[in-house]
């Protein structure tokens, strides 16, 4: 295994973006960050700019109005990045599916590399998720 990508699997820095949804991800996605759950023992810390992320931690609904900024955030995270979509909303619609105004999943927008299902998804399931990505870094997917 050669140093940038043992480098990446030891210590992924996430930013987290809501695309809207009820918010009840985005607490769960805090939940999973704090002492408690404490997913920082796998490396990740978050970080406040998608320019010095490698992961985003997608969570919401992806409506027409939010698909412009969605694409212009991933744009300005660094290459290799990656996605989860945490949660029914960012997965699927959720209970938003079939609103005029919303994608079926954030898959339709930007490209999606681990999905983490729950309405909301406990932190345990977020933090599975996390080393679901985390192996598929290390088998080089
Ligand atoms: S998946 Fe459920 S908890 Fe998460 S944002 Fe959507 S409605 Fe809220």
């Amino acid at each position: 295994m050669d140093i940038i990508k043992w480098a990446r699997i030891k210590s992924p820095w996430v930013f987290h973006f809501n695309a809207g949804g009820c918010n009840g991800c985005d607490i769960e996605v805090l939940a999973s960050l704090i002492p408690r759950y404490d997913i920082e023992r796998f490396g990740m810390i978050l970080r406040g700019s998608p320019r010095h992320a490698d992961v985003m931690l997608l969570t919401g609904t992806v409506t027409r109005q939010i698909k412009d900024r969605l694409i212009r955030i991933y744009e300005q995270m660094a290459e290799p990045k990656f996605v989860m979509a945490i949660g029914s909303c960012a997965m699927s619609g959720g209970v938003f599916q079939n609103c005029y105004s919303v994608y079926e999943g954030a898959d339709k927008v930007i490209p999606v590399d681990v999905y983490v299902p729950g309405c909301p998804p406990r932190p345990q399931a977020i933090i599975d998720g996390a080393v679901k990505l985390l192996q598929k870094l290390a088998a080089g997917k």
